[in-house]
C-alpha cells in the first residue's frame, strides 16, 4: 500500500467511525470496523449500502419493508435522484419501479439510455407511510447517505426529480418550474432540476417541458 493509499483509508475508516457511531452509538462500533485494507482509494458503493441498511436513525426505519439504496452504474456520470421509495419500491428494494419508473424507464430509452447506464436513487431511503410527503427532520438525517453515495458514484451531472428532491438540494422553496432550465451547483456536483415523473403523469402538461429538460441532459452529458 503506498502513502496516499494508507492516507485515503485512513478517511474512510475516520468517516466509517463517524457514520456507524451516528447509527449505533460509541458502544457498538468497535465491534463492526470493516475491513478497508483492500480497497485501495475507494469504499464501495455495495460496502456502503451494506453499512447503512439496517439504519433505524428516523421512524421510517421501523415501518419500511426493504431499505431502497439505489440501483445502476456505480460509476455513472448520470443520477436520477427522486422522493422516496412508494408502495413497489419498498416491497422490491429498489427505487422508481413502479409507474412513475416505468415512465422514467422510458424517458430514458427515449435520450438513448438505460437504466443500467445512470445511476437512480431517491432523497430517502425508506418508503413514508402511505407514501406521504417526506418530513425535514427525515431528509436531514438521510441526506449524508446521499452525499456519501454520490462522493462514491461521483456523477458528472445530479438530476433532481421534482420539488423534494429539487428542494432537499438547493434549500429554496421556489416552485420547480422557476428551477428549471439553470445548471446549479450542490457540493462539487453539476445539478439540474426536473418534473418527477409522477407528476408528468398526473399532469400531461408537464410532459413538453420536461422531455425539453431531458434533451437539455442529454446535450450537457455530451459536452463533458
Ligand atoms: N417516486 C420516487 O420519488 N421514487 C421512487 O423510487 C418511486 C417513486
Amino acid at each position: 500500500m503506498t502513502v496516499g493509499e494508507s492516507s485515503s483509508v485512513s478517511v474512510l475508516a475516520q468517516r466509517y467511525f463517524r457514520q456507524t457511531a451516528e447509527l449505533f452509538g460509541n458502544q457498538l462500533y468497535l465491534d463492526s470496523v470493516p475491513d478497508l485494507s483492500h480497497q485501495g482509494d475507494a469504499l464501495s458503493l455495495n460496502d456502503f449500502q451494506e453499512h447503512i441498511c439496517q439504519c433505524v436513525k428516523c421512524p421510517l426505519g421501523h415501518t419500511r419493508t426493504k431499505f431502497v439504496f439505489g440501483v445502476g452504474d456505480p460509476h455513472a456520470d448520470l443520477v436520477f435522484v427522486g422522493e422516496a421509495p412508494g408502495r413497489d419500491e419498498d416491497f422490491q428494494g429498489e427505487p422508481f419501479v413502479g409507474r412513475a419508473g416505468q415512465l422514467l424507464d422510458k424517458i430514458l430509452a427515449a435520450i438513448k439510455l438505460s437504466r443500467n447506464e445512470v445511476y437512480i436513487c431517491n432523497i430517502l431511503k425508506c418508503r413514508p407511510p402511505d407514501n406521504r410527503t417526506p418530513h425535514k427532520d427525515e431528509i436531514e438525517s438521510c441526506m449524508p447517505y446521499l452525499e456519501e453515495q454520490l462522493n462514491i458514484i461521483k456523477p458528472k451531472l445530479i438530476v433532481a426529480l421534482g420539488t423534494t428532491a429539487a428542494h432537499a438540494f438547493l434549500k429554496v422553496k421556489t416552485p420547480l418550474g422557476k428551477l428549471r432550465s439553470q445548471k446549479w451547483k450542490w457540493k462539487n456536483f453539476d445539478l439540474v432540476v426536473t418534473y418527477h415523473p409522477a407528476a408528468l403523469l398526473r399532469n400531461p402538461a408537464f410532459k413538453r417541458p420536461a422531455w425539453e429538460d431531458f434533451q437539455w441532459v442529454n446535450k450537457l452529458m455530451a459536452e463533458t
